[in-house]
């Protein structure tokens, strides 16, 4: 266990409260569920929203400081359900620093249709890629590290969706996580107002150019 720094400890909390407040002013997460952590700068330590309290209620004295080895520094809180996935995305990818999850409405409402979030703006084509579907754990119950860790372990992914649950944001800092968990949400509102209107119009596809992968995107930028 390397040493923890007070400053940073405070610096990083700060940022959190910073996080949790713009999911609350967002609408992305209300009441007491979600939740959201960040990598301290010794790197084997993360400071972590606790079980119970609102992202509008986070403070420095309800947010957790736990060692990658689940180690909880004295709190007189219960830690989140969702500690433990938090832990495993940061053991197994040294380029996450910062994770939010919160109980988006627009992009759990798609999940739990079991319909995977297209990614259909240049935006999310370009900064995302895929944001999989990750179904309620075998025994029908919520998500645990047993179905996100592996998800996670390819290095490209950056979002994914639970089905009746919520989102997961990661990101080499807090705002570019933050800023992801905005993406999904906005992207699933997009995709649903696409396709009641395709719906509504009898359209099966956009009669227009598709903008295809990022890949692809960038071949043809290439080659014109
Ligand atoms: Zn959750």
């Amino acid at each position: 266990m390397s040493t923890l720094d007070p400053n940073d400890i405070e610096a990083k909390k700060d940022a959190l409260i910073w996080s949790a407040r713009r999911c609350f002013d967002l609408g992305l997460q209300t009441n007491a569920g979600g939740n959201l952590s960040v990598r301290l700068s010794a790197a084997d330590a993360i400071v972590i929203k606790p079980s119970g309290v609102g992202f509008a209620e986070c403070t420095r004295d309800n947010l957790q400081v736990v060692h990658l080895d689940g180690t909880i520094e004295p709190s007189s809180f219960k830690p989140s359900k969702d500690l433990d996935f938090h832990l495993n995305l940061y053991r197994i990818r040294s380029d996450i620093n910062a994770i939010v999850h919160c109980h988006s409405p627009w992009a759990t409402g798609f999940a739990s249709a079991g319909l995977e979030i297209p990614c259909l703006t240049v935006q999310t084509i370009e900064k995302i890629g895929r944001m999989p579907l990750i179904p309620l754990s075998s025994n029908g119950g919520p998500q645990t590290e047993v179905e996100i860790t592996p998800v996670f372990k390819d290095p490209s992914i950056r979002a994914a969706v639970l089905a009746n649950h919520g989102t997961i944001g990661v990101g080499p800092t807090l705002t570019k996580a933050q800023y992801l968990a905005e993406i999904i949400e906005e992207t699933a509102h997009i995709a649903f107002v696409r396709d009641t209107l395709m719906a509504a119009h009898g359209k099966t596809a956009a009669d227009l150019p598709q903008y295809g992968t990022a890949m692809e995107a960038k071949a043809a930028r290439q080659a014109s």
